[in-house]
């Protein structure tokens, strides 16, 4: 099997933790035998720089002809001077489009050992592993807007606008994911307000007809809000609209506690794509100090979903948990005054634990 895939390391520490992430894939493409075809591009400010445009013909023909994009963080404060549609996450904002992704992925879970990244008590953190499903591109985000009337009594008006088609492709997403899993899905609205909560609700559940082997249940947003800081551990997967998704899955990023560890997939249209959650980091850019992890994590994302590779998904998941275990850390992770390992000292810690595993196969 061939995996053809277009890396994108864009700015800042993308390169950076995107470098880590290849050497992984190659590593195990090495291992499994499969035949790795990774061609990069520019994108983001990088892309900027170089042709007046943060996503090129090039680059996004590149990432079309291709089965997954993995891409590395976009921006700077070089960056912030430019005009909106030339910002370098105009041109992330523009190959999401383009791909047509439509179900962006965010697992959120504590890994054995991270319990104190958390802000919660660690009984509460403890076993966290909840994968939120989060519709992309329609919602609030996308429906009509209007500003109406004159300073002081201004009307301003956001339309969230769901069709059953819409709903019905990103539940079969939601349904098919918790089949890989523990098999519980929660689908989370408003149905008790809004109406298009009601027509998601409906749609839910008459696809969930389909799949008698995952348990569907429903909450309203507010209390699966709450009860993702007071129960995190009881999720299993999380299915809901845009907005809804946008602000549940940076929560469930927090309850875990570390930004340089999680990862993301966005799904369903022509390919994947697939990134660490966290930005650019300026601030450290350059200095070899990046969690490359979230970035390693991706790629074992890519893996699973683009290209139904688990038990190589399962192999980078496992090094990667395995180092952890064994207690190394870059900078992010460390307590105060601790040692802490590079960039690429992590990076290689889990390639040794990857070839550990090729030697028990
Ligand atoms: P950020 O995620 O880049 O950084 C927030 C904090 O977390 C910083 O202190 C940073 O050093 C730290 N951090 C982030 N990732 C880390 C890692 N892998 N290892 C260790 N520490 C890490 O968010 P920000 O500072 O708000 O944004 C910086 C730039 O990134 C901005 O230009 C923003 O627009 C952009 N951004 C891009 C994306 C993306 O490409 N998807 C996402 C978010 C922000």
């Amino acid at each position: 099997m061939q995996i053809t895939i277009t890396t994108l390391p864009g700015d800042g520490i993308g390169p950076e933790v995107t470098g880590q992430a290849v050497r992984v894939l190659e590593t195990c493409a090495e291992i499994f035998g499969r035949q790795l075809k990774a061609t990069e591009k520019n994108v983001g400010g990088a892309a900027l720089v170089a042709s007046n445009d943060p996503l090129p013909q090039d680059t996004l023909d590149a990432c079309l002809a291709s089965d997954a994009v993995l891409l590395g963080a976009v921006g700077g404060p070089a960056f912030d001077k430019y005009p909106a549609k030339l910002r370098p996450e105009a041109g992330l904002l523009r190959l999401r489009k383009e791909l047509g992704v439509f179900a962006n992925l965010r697992p959120a879970v504590c890994l054995p050992g991270m319990e104190s990244l958390s802000p919660l008590r660690p009984e509460i953190v403890r076993g966290t592993d909840v994968m939120i499903v989060r519709e992309l591109l329609g919602g609030v985000y996308f429906g009509a807007r209007s500003t109406e009337g004159d300073s002081g009594s201004r009307r301003a008006t956001d339309s969230m606008t769901y069709s059953e088609p819409e709903i019905e492709r990103i539940a079969h997403v939601a349904f098919k994911i918790a089949q890989g899993r523990r098999k519980q899905l929660l689908s989370v609205d408003k149905a008790n307000v809004l109406d298009s909560s009601r027509l998601w609700r409906d749609v839910v559940t008459r696809v969930g007809a389909s799949y008698p082997d995952v348990k569907l249940s429903h909450a309203y947003v507010d209390s699966t809000a709450m009860a993702l800081v007071s129960r995190p551990a009881t999720f299993d997967v999380i299915v809901t609209e845009n907005m809804f998704g946008d602000i549940l899955s940076d929560q469930a990023g927090a309850v875990v506690g570390s930004l340089g560890l999680l990862p993301s997939a966005s799904v369903g249209g022509k390919g994947g794509l697939y990134e660490p959650v966290h930005g650019s980091a300026p601030d450290i850019a350059g200095q070899g100090i990046a969690n490359p992890l979230g970035a390693i994590l991706s790629a074992a994302m890519m893996l699973r979903h683009s290209f139904q590779l688990e038990a190589e998904a399962a192999s980078i998941e496992n090094a990667v948990k395995q180092v952890l275990a064994q207690g190394h850390r870059t900078r992010d992770l460390s307590e105060q005054g601790a040692l802490s390992v590079s960039t690429p000292q992590m990076g290689d810690l889990v390639l040794k634990q990857l070839r550990n595993v090729a030697v028990r196969k």
